[in-house]
């Protein structure tokens, strides 16, 4: 078996790999998506000491960190189960392998949170978008609309603003929950149009893209259309843990792996990193030191319980 086997291979799942590979340990990395959400990045300014990078040559140079050390990586691979034993913790994949470790590191991050309304998913990535700093420019020159008016959503459409024709911000609640400073921007900008208590509907599309949405009036109950090329959906994102059920490893309510300060979990020999986790604010810097904590208790765990 590994001495430490590390699922995940963003920030938290690289830095874990490269603090266990150090110890001269058996260090093994398995990842659905070796680089995870950093590849969906476009300019990262606040990686402290990098003035400035962008998401693939950060996960290039993550990758090609890792690969300095004896450390087993299997990229696609994507986890299903986890089964703590006497013998060791047990990972089963997808494609039916197997991996064992004394010690496992989870560390499989977040994704967007869907909204659940007819023509999302038929039309994902045909107009239904999550990503403004990615997909944002394929919108030139027309109009869209932003769901979610926390700090993601109306930061997402300040950004927009700046690239598309106009923007319609749809907020759910009757006020948007981003920070003020951000809410002030937004409402400076003359191109951007704010509708508060107001429950999107469903996604409307020609057949091959989007062409609007519908949003009910949650105080009046009224229908309404909104025509738009493109959607982005920015109500938040998922631990990606649902994986984890019935493995014994806490969650939390919201689906985050409840963890102490040393990045231990609820079950004796697995540790846990990064978004994945209930630590506050899912950063980079934040995510990379999660990961070196766990890999060094779970380093700590090793050495307490072998053998004489
Ligand atoms: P992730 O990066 O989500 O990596 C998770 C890893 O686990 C991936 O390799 C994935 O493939 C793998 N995985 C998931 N499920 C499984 C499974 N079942 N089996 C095997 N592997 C699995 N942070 C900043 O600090 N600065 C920024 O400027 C910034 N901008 C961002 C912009 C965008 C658009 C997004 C989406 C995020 C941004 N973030 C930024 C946040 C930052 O990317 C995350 O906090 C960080 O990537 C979290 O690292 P992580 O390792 O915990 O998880």
């Amino acid at each position: 078996p590994f001495d430490v086997l590390v699922i995940g291979g963003g920030p938290a799942g690289a830095a874990a790999a490269v603090y266990a590979a150090r110890k001269g340990i058996r260090t093994g990395l398995a990842a659905e998506r070796f680089g995870g959400q950093v590849l969906d990045t476009n300019s990262i300014e606040n990686f402290i000491s990098v003035k400035e990078t962008d998401g693939p040559k950060l996960a290039g140079a993550l990758e090609a960190h890792v690969r300095e050390y004896e450390v087993d990586l299997m990229n696609r691979l994507r986890a299903q189960k986890l089964v703590p034993g006497p013998e060791g913790i047990t990972v089963e994949f997808e494609n039916g392998v197997s991996l064992v470790g004394k010690t496992v590191v989870l560390a499989t991050g977040a994704r967007w949170r869907d909204i659940n309304v007819p023509g999302e998913a038929e039309y994902r990535t045909r107009g239904v978008a999550y990503c403004p700093h990615c997909d944002g420019p394929l919108f030139k020159g027309k109009n869209v609309a932003v769901i979610g008016g926390g700090n993601s959503g109306v930061e997402a459409a300040i950004d927009l603003a700046g690239v598309v024709e106009h923007v319609t911000l749809i907020e759910f609640l009757p006020e948007l929950k981003a920070d003020g400073v951000l809410v002030r921007k937004l409402y400076s900008l003359p191109n951007v149009t704010v509708v508060k208590n107001a429950q999107t509907t469903e996604i409307l599309g020609d057949g091959s893209r989007v062409t609007g949405l519908t949003y009910a009036d949650r105080a009046s109950g009224t229908s309404h259309q909104v025509d738009v090329a493109g959607v982005f959906i920015q109500i938040g994102l998922v631990p990606v843990t649902d994986w984890l059920k019935d493995s014994g490893v806490e969650l939390t309510r919201h689906g985050e792996i409840a963890v102490d300060a040393r990045g231990q979990t609820s079950v004796p020999g697995v540790f846990a990193a990064g978004d994945a986790t209930t630590s506050p604010y899912k950063q980079i810097v934040i995510a990379m030191g999660s990961g070196a904590t766990a890999a060094l208790s779970a380093f700590d765990h090793l050495i307490r319980s072998s053998a004489p």
